[in-house]
């Protein structure tokens, strides 16, 4: 099945503002609740669908990445896909959207037949360092996290607060008159029930730390400052539901010899003068391994070489960077008597004055030509 657009999907301009994207997935949102549509699939087809919708477009990175892209954009490779959202990742997404104290959708959704609130465990950060080659191809990592898991021994009993039934019915007065409204019980956070016993090092919640090693995914063309984000893999929620996500923030390490400018790799070559005068070969590092590269004799200082698609792949799948090689031809720093003889001999030489032709691109026409 293809998929709809996400903006076509909410009903919105593709410069609706995150409020109006909220508004518009709100409305969806409670037209299609399937508690509301019972027996009916297409409304709980549309209500998955809209959810989807919201996820992608909610969030300004997949937001910039869908623009972008389109649904290949978001949906693949395992990271932050808007795709195949289940029934709880849509309700816990319901405490953005509705929020808690005393909207006017509250009680809806906690009251409606099924009357369940998912709660969802915290999200849990941790930065991971890459090389440039790791960023560039990708890498599997194992990573150990200090994760929040559900401990053994815990007892629970009913709410006191909210008698179990987790929500709190408070009486408003308004100018409309009296209202009552009915709002997630926050000493149980909704689910009805407390920690009544708890073992040594569990924390009121029931949940303790565990060290947990993680198996991560690194797709690539990555970049420093990206977060990636693994769902369900963070802390667990308290008293049962869905788990927070794990977000990975990614730290470049600085390569020695390769710099990189977006998805292009630049390498500094420094070459003797004799070896730019009569032409050589030389290797020069890549992100592959090292390659060889002709010099052709008279190859001045400055010069840009470029290795077409040496560089990084796009990270959703678009177009690779290429390795562009700085050409700098080495002066010699300290000479020996004999090396300046030699040196005093060539100045006088007519072919060692300087003179450029229309072949010698000054700086900013090898700029222009390569960035
Ligand atoms: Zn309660």
């Amino acid at each position: 099945m293809t998929k709809r657009d996400y903006y076509e999907i909410l009903g919105l301009e593709r410069s609706a503002s995150k409020d109006e994207i909220k508004k518009a997935y709100r409305k969806i949102a409670i037209k299609f609740h399937p508690d509301k549509n019972q027996g009916d699939p297409s409304a709980e087809d549309k209500f998955k669908e809209a959810a989807e919708a919201y996820e992608v477009l909610s969030n300004d990175e997949k937001r910039q990445r869908y623009d972008r892209f389109g649904h290949q954009g978001v949906n693949g490779g395992g990271f932050g896909g808007g795709g195949g959202m289940s029934m709880d990742d849509i309700f816990s997404q319901f405490g953005d959207i509705f929020g808690g104290g005393g909207n006017p959708f509250e009680s809806f959704f906690s009251g409606g037949g099924r009357g369940r609130r998912v709660r969802k465990g915290t999200n849990l950060r941790i930065k991971l360092k890459l090389t440039l080659k790791e960023m560039a191809h990708g890498a599997d990592k194992k990573i150990k996290v200090n994760r929040m898991v559900m401990a053994d021994g815990v007892t629970f009993k009913s709410c006191p607060t909210c008698n179990g039934s987790g929500q709190q019915r408070k009486v408003v007065n308004t100018m409309l008159g009296q209202m009552v409204s009915a709002t997630t019980c926050t000493a149980c956070n909704g689910s009805g029930q407390v920690v009544d016993q708890r073992p040594n090092g569990v924390d009121p919640s029931g949940l303790k730390p565990q060290e947990e090693v993680i198996n991560v995914k690194i797709p690539a063309g990555v970049s420093d400052g990206m977060q990636l984000s693994m769902s369900g893999k963070g802390n667990m929620a308290p008293g049962g539901g869905v788990p927070g996500d794990l977000l990975i923030l990614v730290e470049g390490v600085e390569d020695d010899e390769l710099k990189r400018e977006g998805n292009n790799i630049i390498f500094d070559l420094y070459i003797n003068f004799a070896d730019a005068a009569l032409g050589t070969q030389v290797e020069v590092p890549t992100i592959d391994g090292k390659v060889k590269i002709k010099i052709e004799p008279g190859t001045q200082s400055g010069k840009v070489l470029r290795l077409r698609g040496k560089g990084i792949k796009e990270l959703d799948g678009y177009g690779t960077g290429d390795q562009l090689i700085y050409v700098n031809v080495w002066t010699p720093k300290s000479l020996s008597k004999e090396e300046k003889e030699l040196l005093e001999r060539l100045r006088e030489s007519p072919n060692f004055t300087p003179k450029p032709g229309k072949n010698e691109k000054g700086f900013f026409e090898r700029m222009k030509e390569f960035f």
